[in-house]
């Protein structure tokens, strides 16, 4: 496995790699929801190249980005193992060199709401990088979690919307035994806060019962979903949303594929989860 830190380096893998290459865009701090895209990446791909890049445009200035966890040999050490090519570690300066002076920016529906509204700022951050991440690389493939559905929805409007010659592969969320959405950030909870968290796979799973019962109201679901998420003292509910996967624009009927998504904040952590629900 080779380590390219400059774009240069990185150009130079690229241009020694005959066939198709997937990338596979991460913030570092690997867990199984990171991998099993990689794994994805080894399985359809002939090169796989992972990126690891905690990214300050897409952090607000209340976020997270100085305290975001970080342990890049544990991760080299893991997608060694996941049969990974080439890592893409580039540093701030490199990515974002003194003069820079653009940012790609999707606009609309996808961008004003939910993740948006929490986070001003967060999704142009997001799309900058990637356009960047994928100029670089210049993948066939580039590999995202259903995790960030939201994330997932805008870069494939990028991509569509910029022409960019590739397919986004959208892989299903990993979770912990318990339902939590694997998550870098799961590493911030106190005991107390990881216990507390499967709330949010609880109020998903109601959510979808109440879907498979045949309910199709996306106001009785958020009602149901927010009973749940009151039984737990240590959740502060942001949103819970029932929306159109394709625009994000909040339901009234469930009449087509709804993306059921919710934000919380988990003492000093903001976790997000979501489930799609297809009639
Ligand atoms: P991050 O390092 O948090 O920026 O995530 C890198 C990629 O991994 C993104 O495409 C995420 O959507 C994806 N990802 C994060 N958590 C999970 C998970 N639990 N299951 C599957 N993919 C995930």
């Amino acid at each position: 496995m080779h380590i390219a830190t400059t774009v240069a380096e990185m150009r130079q893998r690229r241009a020694e790699m005959s066939r198709s290459v997937g990338l596979v865009p991460t913030m570092g701090y690997l867990h199984e929801g990171h991998l099993s895209l990689a794994r994805h990446a080894r399985a359809e791909s002939d090169h796989v190249v992972a990126s690891i890049f905690v990214n300050p445009t897409q952090f607000g200035p209340a976020d997270d980005y100085q305290r975001y966890p970080r342990d890049p040999e544990r991760d080299l050490r893991l997608l060694e193992a996941e049969g990974t090519d080439v890592v893409f570690m580039p540093s701030v300066e490199e990515m974002y060199p003194a003069g820079f002076d653009i940012w790609v920016e999707v606009g609309g529906s996808l961008t004003d709401r939910l993740e948006a509204a929490a986070r001003p700022g967060h999704f142009r951050g997001v799309t900058t990088v990637v356009a960047k991440l994928f100029e670089i690389v210049r993948p066939q493939r580039a590999y995202f979690g259903e995790k960030d559905a939201q994330q997932l929805a805008v870069i494939r409007k990028m991509v569509a919307d910029l022409n960019m010659d590739l397919e986004v592969v959208g892989l299903p969320t990993m979770r912990e035994a318990d339902g939590l959405a694997m998550s870098s950030r799961n590493a911030y909870l106190s005991p107390e806060e990881r216990q507390a968290a499967a709330v949010l796979w609880r109020s998903l799973c109601r959510a979808r019962e109440l879907f498979d019962g045949g309910e199709r109201s996306a106001e009785a679901i958020r009602r149901a979903m927010q009973a749940v998420l009151a039984q737990e003292p240590l959740a502060h509910v942001e949103y819970v949303s029932v929306a159109d996967t394709a625009t994000l624009q909040e339901l009234e009927a469930i009449e087509g594929p709804a993306l059921v998504s919710l934000a919380v904040g988990m003492g000093r952590t903001r976790l997000i989860d979501n489930v799609t629900l297809e009639p």
